[in-house]
């Protein structure tokens, strides 16, 4: 079995960036598929992760260099909440506006008590979701 090698400090203080989504990448096992994009002309396209341009350069080998943009985009990050219902865990998120200087975002994973914080709702969930798999190793 491949081991995860980030550490919880490094989930805590990893800002929400390419960083921060390599990390998921790697617990989550993603298959660095390119997402190429068709643009409006329908001749021009390109991966929205890398910037690989189907039609102008040869593919690099072990696939996509970039990374999808978990930490950033709610779309993403809902992915790794579907996955963890596959495993019967649920979310909760809640928004504390009322704690500190600076109103942030918990995301919790009930059963295996592990939550992130974040400024986004993204960024929240994808730590919670980094220590759950750091558990589960
Ligand atoms: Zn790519």
């Amino acid at each position: 079995m491949e081991r995860i090698t980030m550490n919880r400090q490094q989930i805590e203080t990893t800002p929400a960036g390419p960083d921060l989504d390599a990390l998921v990448a790697e617990a989550a096992k993603w298959d660095h598929n390119h997402k190429i994009r068709e643009c409006e002309d329908g001749f021009y396209n390109y991966c929205e992760y890398c910037g690989y341009e189907p039609r102008f350069m040869e593919p690099e080998p072990g696939g996509c260099t970039g990374f999808p943009p978990y930490s950033t985009d709610i779309d993403k990050a809902w992915e790794l909440v579907e996955e963890r219902h596959q495993k019967r865990e649920y979310l909760t998120l809640t928004y504390l506006m009322d704690v500190g200087p600076t109103p942030y975002y918990l995301a919790e994973f009930r059963m295996s008590k592990k939550w992130g914080e974040g400024i986004t709702a993204p960024e929240a969930i994808t730590r919670a979701y980094l220590l759950a798999k750091l558990e589960e190793e």
